[in-house]
């Protein structure tokens, strides 16, 4: 055994790590479209954007808002799940899974790590950014929608809690991340 740590840790924080696949588990339809290419040798571009980009859902005016949790009733199958009071991380976490909860009816928990923006800036994370597309959203003033996440703001660190790059926000560690996580 190992010892133990005084914290958990993402393992990329601990070992060296050849390729980061998004995605927990990752999606198959992205297994397929890279492990060959990483069996041949090949280089392959892939999409940098959110899973909001990949969500086909209408977003529009949004009145009255306040959060819902999961459970209470059951979302409207067309309109952008956030816009109806569901924690939807969409906006904030890494596509290439093609939106496929928020296709299903539920609303993404960021499974495939933070996007880029959050990545690459160290002032931004995901709580406030969060507050801040709900508040563009809803005409919600930003602080009263923070307040309202506030106690939903563990269930945003779900896939990210452990990793120093959301706690310490190092510049120089965000740079390499975005490299590896970028190619
Ligand atoms: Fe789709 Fe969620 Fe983004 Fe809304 S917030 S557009 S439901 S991924």
């Amino acid at each position: 055994m190992p010892p133990f740590l005084y914290r958990a840790f993402a393992v990329g924080d601990l070992v060296k790590i050849d390729y980061y696949i998004v995605g927990c588990p990752p999606k198959e339809a992205f297994l397929k479209q890279i492990i060959p290419a990483m069996v041949a040798g090949d280089t392959l571009e892939l999409s940098r954007k959110s899973v909001c980009s990949e969500c086909d859902r209408i977003m529009g005016p949004v009145e009255n808002w306040t959060l819902k949790h999961r459970h209470e009733g059951v979302p409207d199958r067309e309109h952008c799940l956030l816009g109806q009071g569901y924690l939807c991380l969409g906006s904030v976490t890494f596509g290439r899974c093609g939106a496929s909860c928020p296709k299903n009816n539920i609303p993404c928990h960021g499974c495939n790590g933070p996007s880029l923006d959050i990545l690459r800036e160290p002032c931004r994370d995901i709580y406030g950014m969060m507050a801040r597309r709900i508040s563009d959203l809803t005409g919600k003033p930003q602080k009263e929608v923070e307040k309202e996440l506030y106690d939903a703001a563990h269930t945003m660190y779900a896939f990210t809690i452990g990793s120093l790059i959301m706690e310490d926000k190092e510049n120089s560690k965000i740079r390499d991340l975005v490299k590896e996580r970028s190619r």
